[in-house]
């Protein structure tokens, strides 16, 4: 919950007043009952914008998980800013303290605080509010995307907009506003529920877990404790069984040109700090990789597709965790 004794965890009614509008806005659909086409359309618009942020905000402006030129990453903020997520460098500045300070007090969505805190508390109050433009600096010297933060209500209204000339109100409420709501709730359950669902594979030092239900939901952010031993990767699924679909679309991108240098952990480092060493060892043989000493501080650099034997001469952003 929040504590009441912190004055910057008072709730922010400014945020919070349409926040909770925003919840209701699907009512709507009592008056005006959405079509099939209302239904199929959002959700489009829930797993379109989930890639955007999981694909976009999350892992190349959070992780820089692969590269793209300046034109395209303007138009991935923007249609990721169409989730009314606040801009990218907002979100992924904070993304960047939840991994650097992963269940402590300075992790903003703190799971070891409830999953109040850590799903929305940390959202609704004063204390997250401000972008912290010095920890995105890499993307803040854009003045475009600075601009596309300050102004983040302009791609969802409209997208709004949009919606609302092509379906009238019936889609609205449905295919808009609903897919925005469940979109929240998805992408927010990574935050608190992979902190506390499933099963950990890597030693961390954190909650964080894997989750396949969690992945369906969110195209693969469910590999959470994955992603938390090695965050600079464009993917989560570190194995062909970890379904991962927002990689999947990062590497069409690659294929198309768009996305480069498209990040993935070396075999060395997939087999590394297992919690459980004989399942390791085991998987490992099958794989044909002999088991890599522990504590090593060896090559463990990510390397890019489709030439995975040559190392990238781009350091990863955060190391795996030892
Ligand atoms: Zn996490
Ligand atoms: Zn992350």
């Amino acid at each position: 919950m929040l504590d009441r004794n912190d004055p910057r965890e008072k709730i922010n009614w400014a945020l919070s007043i349409p926040f909770i509008l925003l919840h209701l806005a699907p009512l709507g659909m009592i008056f005006f009952p959405p079509s099939w086409g209302d239904v199929v359309a959002c959700v489009a618009l829930y797993y379109g914008r989930m890639f955007f942020i999981t694909g976009v905000y999350h892992r190349y402006f959070g992780h820089r998980g692969y590269r793209m030129n300046r034109f395209w990453t303007f138009l991935a903020a923007f249609a990721g800013g169409t989730s009314a997520q606040k801009g990218a460098l907002w979100w992924a500045s904070h993304h960047r303290w939840h991994h650097r300070f992963s269940d402590t007090d300075r992790d903003p969505h703190n799971s070891n605080r409830g999953f109040f805190w850590s799903h929305v508390g940390w959202i609704i109050c004063n204390k997250y509010n401000q972008t912290h433009y010095e920890t995105i600096k890499d993307f803040a010297k854009y003045p475009e995307l600075v601009w596309l933060n300050k102004y983040h209500l302009v791609p969802p209204t409209l997208l709004g907009v949009v919606v609302w000339l092509i379906g009238g109100w019936s889609a609205l409420f449905c295919s808009f506003f609903l897919s925005t709501i469940l979109l929240y709730h998805g992408t927010f359950s990574i935050n608190s529920l992979t902190h506390k669902w499933g099963k950990a594979r890597y030693k961390t030092g954190e909650t964080s877990k894997n989750s396949f239900i969690l992945s369906l939901v969110t195209l693969g952010e469910g590999w959470h404790n994955n992603h938390h031993y090695y965050s600079s990767t464009a993917n989560q699924g570190f194995f062909w069984w970890e379904v991962d679909i927002s990689y999947y679309v990062i590497r069409l991108l690659g294929l198309v040109g768009i996305a480069k240098d498209i990040r993935v952990p070396s075999d060395r480092a997939r087999f590394k700090n297992w919690i459980d060493e004989g399942a390791r060892d085991k998987l490992a043989r099958r794989y044909g990789v002999s088991a890599p000493e522990e504590h090593t501080h060896d090559l463990d650099v990510a390397v890019s597709v489709p030439s995975r034997s040559a190392p990238s001469s781009r350091p990863p952003e955060f190391t795996p965790a030892e």
